[in-house]
């Protein structure tokens, strides 16, 4: 354990994206990266969806989505710190992404942290658009269905049985 790391720990979920290159290996590869960061536990991991891209550019790749549960030491901006560096490391380039919603190898999302809430420049949570997107609740809501939303008091199932037309979401893969 590092000097000064504090003992407990939290539990947290990410979401995952990638529609550039092989998709399925860029997610493989991300978990495989987010299980080895120091301080932090992989426990449990959603199936892969096909969903369709929101915003952005027209024309973009399908995206594939999952979710993943860990326990970390590691303080939220740290965490931040972490996903970040293995989204570069992974070849994801923010200079090479003009647009904002434009096509990405990876992106990692911090979702939940416990049922804390946090408003930095650099990092909410609950993730700011976690209740508008079928494509982070339906693989969140396989992992952690009961959770609270801490913003809204709503369950992540109700938020998802709440969506109008979680149209994006095509399909969970058979994997
Ligand atoms: P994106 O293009 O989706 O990867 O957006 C990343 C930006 O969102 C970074 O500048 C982060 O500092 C910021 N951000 C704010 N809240 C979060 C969050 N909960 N998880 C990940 N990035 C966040």
């Amino acid at each position: 354990m590092s000097p000064g790391r504090r003992m407990e720990t939290e539990q947290v979920f990410l979401g995952l994206g990638s529609n550039l290159g092989n998709r399925l290996d860029n997610l493989g590869q991300a978990l495989a990266k987010i299980a080895a960061l120091p301080d932090c536990r992989l426990l449990r991991t959603s199936g892969f969806y096909e969903t369709r891209p929101i915003g952005g550019p027209p024309g973009q790749e399908n995206y594939l989505n999952a979710a993943c549960q860990i326990r970390t030491r590691l303080f939220p901006p740290e965490l931040l710190a972490a996903t970040q560096r293995t989204e570069r490391e992974l070849g994801r380039r923010r200079e090479e992404e003009p647009e904002r919603w434009g096509p990405r190898r990876i992106d990692i999302d911090i979702l939940l942290w416990g049922d804390s809430t946090l408003d930095r420049p650099e990092l909410i949570v609950p993730h700011p658009r976690l209740t508008e997107r079928a494509f982070v609740l339906a693989p969140l809501a396989e992992l952690a269905p009961d959770a609270t939303h801490p913003a809204t008091g709503l369950r992540i199932r109700e938020l998802l049985e709440r969506m109008a037309e979680p149209h994006e979401v095509i399909c969970r893969l058979p994997l």
